[in-house]
């Protein structure tokens, strides 16, 4: 049978886009095919991110645009999350905390001081507050802290703490109800895409499927399968693993610290467990690893294979990596995984939020953390912020790193307005439903429509 459309990988990406193909447009013959045997259990997992719906309001790192673009997407999850609870009570998706970004020390407290006027008139939600409501709201943030050093912090009540396997979960539910022809392949892995005449031909050793359109949603893995068919040869990627420390519960909600501008990850933060809020998770950390998939060790030859063989890459690493910043950062975030000396080297970023914490209680937190796939771009020889797309004849490969999660139906969103190109305007994508559902008022039709154009 030829599908319209198949969807590669089942994590909350490819299932964010079932949602809404099955939920704004008229095609039926969709089918998503997964390696493992369930929705969410790689980066989506709860286990291998931070759970944090980014915004881009407390993320330093973020320009002004960069954080109007992620905010449009983060509301859109939002919005989803917000239904959900509305129509079908508490399922555990979501928790919601206070959420701020610290800064210590004057030349910090001056920098999110002038950060504060754009971003707070983006985010009218966002507080500036001192040091003595720092303290009411997280006491363990003061105490044991020298009382000279300067303290600043803008918060907001819209914390969204997300287990996104669950959300992956809660998609393909709702579009299984919606469209009841979908065919989920699970405990199938996608080895090879052909294009031929009017047809993809995906080849999995349970047989070949075929389909119209192809959308690759398989995190690392898209950049593998884009560079078997001929695409996305300027790319290469360097997989940063990020780990976690954690401890008892020392924080009431999300403590993000201020990032250097250069570098494309989170500052360390703290978060409580979506599941578990008496336990104050810490990190992640970003360690380069020459693995696809974290702690899939047969993902080795295949990060090679992305990563090309040939000087180009090479170049361009050592390119990154003259960057001072950037080398003595990833060094540093080398040694915090090593056991003994790597907790004590953490400890000091740990105390940068949470000054009187002891060494005994923080632990490892062993096999927790995913790879993000960060894109080396090997005509710039830079470090891309955020995931990248490329699109192909029909066919579109997404790669994502953080905030990935958090933007996956804004992704899908822009999928959804392609596919309906690439399968010659047969069908109808609902776009008003869809921003009447998911899209904050504050964005217009149009400022939607032209951006998933842009
Ligand atoms: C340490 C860390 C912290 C992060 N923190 C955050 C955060 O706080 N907020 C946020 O928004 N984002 C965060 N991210 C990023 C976020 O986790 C990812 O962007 C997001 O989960 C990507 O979802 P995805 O569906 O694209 O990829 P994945 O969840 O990795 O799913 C890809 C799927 O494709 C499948 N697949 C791969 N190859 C094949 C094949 N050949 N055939 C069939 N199936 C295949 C895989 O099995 C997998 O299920 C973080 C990431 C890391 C590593």
């Amino acid at each position: 049978m030829k599908h319209d459309v198949i969807i590669v990988g089942g994590g909350v990406s490819g299932t964010a886009l079932l949602y809404t193909l099955s939920r704004y447009t008229d095609i039926r013959n969709i089918g998503l095919i997964e390696k493992y045997n369930n929705f969410g259990k790689v980066n989506s997992a709860p286990t291998m991110n931070s759970q944090t719906l980014h915004f881009g309001d407390i993320e330093t790192n973020y320009t002004i645009e960069k954080a109007r673009k992620v905010k449009r997407y983060a509301d859109m999850v939002k919005l989803y999350l917000e239904h959900q609870k509305a129509e079908k009570g508490d399922e555990k998706l979501f928790i919601k905390v206070p959420k701020m970004v610290l800064a210590v020390g004057a030349e910090q407290v001056e920098t999110l001081r002038n950060r504060f006027e754009p971003f707070g008139k983006l985010f009218p939600n966002l507080r500036m507050i001192g040091k003595e409501e720092i303290g009411k709201i997280e006491p363990r943030i003061t105490e044991g802290r020298d009382p000279e050093q300067e303290l600043l912090a803008l918060l907001t009540e819209d914390g969204y703490t997300v287990d996104f396997r669950k959300l992956s979960h809660s998609f393909v539910e709702n579009a299984k109800k919606l469209n009841p022809a979908i065919n989920i392949y699970l405990n199938t892995r996608v080895t090879r895409i052909r294009h031929e005449g009017d047809s993809f031909f995906l080849e999995t050793k349970e047989g070949t499927h075929e389909a119209s359109a192809v959308v690759v949603t398989a995190g690392s893995h898209s950049l593998l399968m884009a560079k078997a068919m001929g695409y996305g040869k300027d790319f290469s990627i360097l997989s940063m693993a990020g780990s976690f420390y954690t401890g008892p519960k020392v924080l009431n909600g999300k403590v993000y610290t201020m990032q250097v501008p250069k570098l494309p990850f989170a500052a360390v933060h703290g978060d409580p467990e979506v599941h578990n809020e008496n336990i104050t998770r810490f990190g992640p950390t970003a360690k380069p690893i020459f693995f696809l998939e974290r702690y899939n060790y047969s993902t080795f030859f295949e990060y090679w294979k992305t990563f090309g063989f040939s000087l180009r890459p090479v170049r361009s690493i050592l390119k990154i990596s003259s960057d001072r910043i950037i080398f003595n950062y990833l060094l540093k975030n080398v040694v915090y995984d090593f056991p003994w000396i790597g907790k004590r080297a953490f400890m000091k970023e740990i105390r940068k939020i949470v000054p009187g914490v002891k060494t005994s209680e923080i632990k490892f937190a062993r096999k927790i953390g995913g790879t993000r796939p960060q894109i080396i771009n090997n005509t710039n020889r830079k470090l891309e912020l955020g995931e990248a797309k490329i699109l192909g004849d029909k066919i579109i490969f997404n790669i994502t790193p953080s905030p990935g999660a958090s933007t996956c139906l804004g992704n899908a969103y822009e999928d959804t307005g392609k596919l309906i190109e690439f399968l010659g305007n047969r069908f109808r994508f609902d776009r008003e439903q869809f921003e009447k559902d998911l899209v904050e008022q504050e964005y217009s039709t149009g400022a939607v429509r032209e951006k998933a154009g842009s």
